[in-house]
């Protein structure tokens, strides 16, 4: 079953469950079921599977389920034009400061007039930082090297920055740890002289499990409205973000994908699906590798793929794969974007095979050094036309091949770096 039809198979399951006016275990049950056969058909393996609705029907409680009744908190959105405070909080090092400036950012390039202020008085270089950030971001700022008094800061803070009509005042407060029992009453007294009108939770992807804890933690000081997840690019985990929803019921609204200011994205719930529904196919990835694949052969190339590695020469192996249709085509099949399916669309497969022939044809014009870089840009202006020339090619056809090979190394990147390599036989996860 490729991607596209098992998340059809899952919307499908899903909009059931929405048009239900009453869930109880019958339609609960009805919508598992069909999820599973989704994910089984997927090659999903099947204690995943199983415990996956075990996890989810112990989750859910359906007495608290009222008939019809929608149980999602929803989030506090600013209006622009209305004056707004939004309080940061989380864990240290989470990415809270980083994450209050491109929050401040994303919000000033749509026109609203944000201000950041900065609570942290407890670890030193923090005012600095969140000034360093807000400087280069172009967004007024408020603190204190003097005072030590977060609440203080905060109060004085919002008040300013309200009286000069800036309709999001952005309050960075502290990292603290759900056992640093002072430091999370100071976040309540904080919550409460200010008054957020949303508090956004701000936390590690990589994290993991113990997301739920400490969201709870937080969640029960203050009142958690969002969560923003950082540190997203590259990594594959998924977890560690549902149980901080599920331990604030509160929307991801926000993804960090890197350290710069607009490496922010509006969190979209489809992407992050097909990237979680990625993951359960690597696993069957790696159990198909060991299925078909010389053992001699596994270590080397598993290593390269989960450090995000991939060559043009892995591409051509890919491709001579694809045409003798042998049973590595399989597994790249499960790649998502980088698989059959999207090389060899349905009905077009001879003018797909030609199209692979030709980038084969073009890359035996290429030397080891170029078959084996991992850098994309080796591939420079004299050597495509090198390559052109050897090759009988358009420069075109030589560009166009090379796109291909940054899409698919990109593909790799994204959901293979940091994969753990299983022992043999084991699944990846
Ligand atoms: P705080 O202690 O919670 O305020 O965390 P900081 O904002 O100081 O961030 C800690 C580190 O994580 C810094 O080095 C940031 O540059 C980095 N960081 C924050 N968000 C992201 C992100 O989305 N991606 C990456 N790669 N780094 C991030």
């Amino acid at each position: 079953m490729v991607l596209g039809e098992l998340s059809g198979s899952m919307y499908r399951a899903l909009q059931q469950m929405k048009n239900a006016t009453v869930i109880d275990e019958k339609v609960l049950d009805g919508c598992l079921n069909e999820i599973s056969r989704a994910l089984l058909q997927a090659d999903v393996n099947f204690k995943m599977v199983k415990d996956m609705s075990l996890n989810i029907k112990k989750i859910v409680n359906l007495d608290k389920l009222a008939a019809g009744h929608d149980k999602r908190k929803p989030s506090y959105v600013p209006k622009k034009g209305k004056p707004s405070v939004v309080m940061f909080v989380g864990l240290q090092g989470s990415g809270k400061t980083t994450s209050c400036t491109k929050y401040a950012y994303y919000h000033q390039k749509k026109g609203w007039k944000p201000a950041l202020v900065c609570a942290d008085t407890f670890r030193a270089g923090a005012f600095d930082q969140l000034k360093q950030n807000a400087t280069k971001a172009k967004i007024p700022f408020y603190g204190s090297y003097e005072d030590s008094d977060p609440v203080n800061i905060a109060t004085q803070g919002v008040e300013k920055f309200r009286k000069e009509n800036f309709d999001l005042v952005i309050i960075d407060t502290s990292g603290r740890h759900q056992q640093e029992a002072s430091l999370f009453e100071e976040m309540r007294q904080l919550a409460e002289a200010t008054k957020p009108d949303l508090v956004v939770f701000v936390m590690d992807s990589s994290i993991g499990q113990a997301a739920f804890s400490q969201a709870q933690a937080f969640n029960r000081e203050v009142q958690v409205g969002a969560v923003i997840v950082t540190k997203t690019e590259g990594s594959a985990k998924g977890g560690g973000v549902l149980s901080a929803v599920a331990a604030t019921k509160s929307p991801v609204i926000f993804l960090g994908t890197g350290e710069h200011v607009h490496e922010f994205e509006v969190f979209d719930v489809r992407p992050f699906v097909s990237r979680l529904l990625g993951m359960g196919d690597m696993s069957g990835f790696m159990n198909k590798i060991h299925e078909v694949m010389p053992v001699e052969q596994q270590p080397e190339m598993l290593q390269k793929l989960s450090e995000g590695c991939f060559t043009l020469r892995m591409m051509y192996d890919h491709f001579q794969n694809l045409i003798s249709m042998g049973p590595l085509s399989q597994v790249y099949s499960m790649l998502p974007g980088a698989g059959a399916a999207d090389l060899m669309p349905k009905g077009r497969e001879q003018e797909s095979l030609a199209k692979i022939k030709r980038y084969m044809t073009i890359m035996d014009s290429m030397t080891n050094k170029e078959l084996d870089s991992t850098d994309p840009k080796i591939m420079n202006e004299s050597r495509i036309m090198r390559v052109a020339r050897g090759s009988g090619r358009s420069v075109q056809d030589v560009k166009d091949m090379l796109d291909e090979y940054k899409r698919m190394a990109k593909v790799v990147g994204s959901t293979m770096k940091g994969l753990k390599i299983p022992k043999n036989g084991e699944s990846s996860r």
